[in-house]
């Protein structure tokens, strides 16, 4: 085979030097735009579906398989990530605009003056809904932070647990997601952040429960239920404390 991309001479289903497949050196045909197109576009090919119920059912398989060198079984972290956030701006507009544009109520600080709480129920909401894309990715970078500190005998390094969790944190949004939608399905006025909250983490803590498998139960499960806590304190309280007091409102 001559590949038409690079001159290279080769044989096989794939040019070993610039990848371009062997179809693609015959005419052009409409299906192979469309196969293109879904393949670089949402890699389904690689089992976009694939990637996720295998993240559903046994999470520590696509992290660790990920790590270990296996890069092409999955789609790829990055790409898994982008396509959690274009469904979560795709649903957010068609079907939670409403739900999205009123405040929520928000935790009642009682160490903290009545100012500062408005402040801060305000800043939840438009961290939530305004800056809902940079809020998504700084918040990605908290767990791995703190598991390179509690699982340092496993050695994994921050890259590593942050690759990985990018697979997780997208999987726990698509699951919410769905939780959302559920909710609003069936209690059609209000959303019940509660049982949200727990969808959410419950998927977090089997995912990580999955992956640092390797440890032993209790330990294990005490410091997966330590970073949950340090999450929801740095989201719930001090992030938001920190913007109502520099950027206060009211
Ligand atoms: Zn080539």
């Amino acid at each position: 085979m001559n590949c038409k991309n690079c001159q290279n001479i080769y044989s096989g289903k794939y040019c070993p030097n610039c990848g371009q497949r062997d179809i693609a050196n015959i005419r052009l045909k409409f299906s192979e735009i469309i196969n293109d197109f879904f393949d670089n576009a949402f890699n389904i090919h690689k089992g976009l579906f694939f990637t996720f119920w295998t993240l559903l059912i046994n999470p520590g398989k696509v992290g660790k398989s990920y790590i270990e060198g296996q890069r092409k079984k999955f789609t790829n972290p990055a790409r898994y990530l982008i396509i959690a956030i274009a469904i979560q701006a795709f649903l957010d507009y068609w079907f939670l605009q409403p739900e999205l544009t009123q405040q929520p109520d928000f935790v009642n600080f009682y160490f903290l003056s009545e100012k500062v709480n408005k402040n801060m129920a305000f800043w939840n909401h438009t961290l939530a809904t305004k800056y809902s894309l940079i809020h998504n990715l700084s918040m990605i970078l908290i767990f791995p932070v703190i598991f390179v500190i509690l699982f340092k005998k496993l050695k994994y390094n921050f890259t590593e647990l942050l690759t990985i969790n990018f697979y997780y944190f997208s999987s726990g949004l698509i699951v919410t997601l769905f939780a959302i939608l559920t909710c609003i399905q069936f209690f059609v006025s209000g959303m019940k952040t509660p049982l949200i909250i727990l969808v959410t983490f419950s998927y977090v803590i089997w995912a990580n429960m999955s992956f640092f498998n390797e440890v032993r139960f209790w330990n294990r499960l005490i410091k997966i239920l330590i970073a949950v806590v340090l999450f929801m304190l740095i989201r719930v309280f001090f992030m938001i404390y920190v913007l109502s007091v520099l950027f206060p409102i009211v």
